[in-house]
C-alpha cells in the first residue's frame, strides 16, 4: 500500500514536470513570425532574426513583384504575422489591402525609411523601388529591420543588435568588392542593358550606366521608341552584352540581343534572391552573382 502511494506520487511527479518543461520549451521556441514582401528582404530579415525569427516572403524566388496577384492564403500569413517588413517606394500596392483587411494595426516597417528614392527618368516623378541593388542602401534596410524587431521583442535587443553588427560588417566588405571589381570593365563598356530598370541604384553607387527598356517597373507597355532607342545605343556604343533577369520574361531582349549581334551576357537577379539553400538564394549572394556575370561579360 505504501509502496503504490510512493509509486503513484512519482508518477504524478513525473506528469507534472514533463508537462511543465514540455510548456516552457514551447515558449522558448515560440518565434515572432515576419513577413517580407520580397524575397531579398526576407533574406536580411533571416540574417537580422536569427533563430529567434520565422521569416516568410509572400512573393516566392523568381516572382516579379511589380505584377504580384496575391494568392489565396497571402491575407492569413500577413494577419497571423507579428510584423510586415515591405519595401516601399511604390512597389508593394498589393500589400495594402491585406494589413487593412488584417485589422489596421498590425506593425509594418517599410525598410527603406529614411532613404530618398531615385525618380522615374520619364518624367511621371514615381519613386524607383529597386534602392537595394546600393549596398550601403541595404545598411539602412538592416538598420531599419533591426529597430523594429526590438521594438516588439525588447528581451533579444542585444541578439539583434549583434546580428546587425555582424551584418554590415558583410555589407561593408560587399561594397568595396564591387567598387574593385567594376575597375576590371573598360569605362567605355560599363552599360548594363536589361529587360526593365532595376539597376539604377546599382549603377549610380558604382558608376555603369544602365538602360532598361521597361523603365522602373514591369507594369510598363514597352513602346517601340525605347526598343529603337536601345538598338542604336548598343550599335553605337559597340556593345557586345545584354542582360536577362530572373524574375521578367526575357524574350524582347532575346529579339533585341538577334537584332543587334549583341550576345546575352548571363541572367541577373533583379527583384528576387536565387533558389533557396543556395548561395545565389540571399542578398549577398544574388549581387555578387550579377557582379561576377557582369564584369566577365563587358571586361
Ligand atoms: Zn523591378
Amino acid at each position: 500500500m505504501r509502496n503504490n502511494l510512493k509509486f503513484t506520487f512519482t508518477i504524478l511527479l513525473v506528469l507534472l514536470l514533463t508537462g511543465c518543461s514540455g510548456k516552457k520549451e514551447k515558449e522558448k521556441s515560440g518565434k515572432l513570425k515576419a513577413i517580407s514582401s520580397i524575397t531579398i528582404i526576407n533574406d536580411i530579415v533571416k540574417n537580422i532574426g536569427g533563430d529567434k525569427v520565422e521569416a516568410i516572403s509572400i512573393c516566392g524566388v523568381g516572382i516579379d513583384p511589380h505584377t504580384y496577384k496575391p494568392k489565396p492564403g497571402d491575407p492569413r500569413l500577413v494577419s497571423e504575422s507579428d510584423i510586415v517588413f515591405i519595401n516601399g517606394f511604390a512597389l508593394e500596392h498589393w500589400i495594402e489591402e491585406m494589413v487593412h483587411n488584417a485589422g489596421g494595426n498590425k506593425k509594418v516597417a517599410a525598410v527603406t525609411d529614411g532613404l530618398t528614392p531615385m525618380t522615374d527618368e520619364k518624367g511621371y516623378g514615381d519613386p524607383d523601388p529597386h534602392a537595394w541593388f546600393d549596398v550601403k542602401n541595404v545598411k539602412t534596410y538592416s538598420q531599419n529591420i533591426a529597430k523594429a524587431l526590438i521594438e516588439i521583442d525588447k528581451t533579444n535587443e542585444a541578439y539583434y543588435t549583434q546580428n546587425l553588427n555582424n551584418y554590415l560588417v558583410k555589407l561593408d566588405s560587399l561594397d568595396k568588392w564591387i567598387k574593385s571589381e567594376v575597375q576590371n570593365i573598360p569605362v567605355e563598356k560599363r552599360v548594363i542593358i536589361t529587360s526593365h530598370d532595376a539597376f539604377r541604384y546599382f549603377g549610380r553607387a558604382y558608376g555603369l550606366e544602365v538602360k532598361g527598356l521597361q523603365g522602373i517597373s514591369t507594369e510598363a507597355k514597352v513602346q517601340t521608341e525605347d526598343v529603337k532607342k536601345t538598338i542604336d545605343l548598343i550599335k553605337e556604343r559597340k556593345l557586345t552584352s545584354v542582360f536577362i533577369e530572373t524574375s521578367v520574361n526575357p524574350k524582347l531582349l532575346e529579339e533585341i540581343s538577334k537584332e543587334t549581334g549583341a550576345t546575352v551576357g548571363g541572367t541577373l537577379y533583379s527583384d528576387s534572391v536565387g533558389d533557396e539553400g543556395t548561395f545565389e538564394g540571399t542578398y549577398i549572394g544574388a549581387v555578387t552573382h550579377n557582379v561576377n556575370t557582369i564584369v566577365k561579360a563587358l571586361k
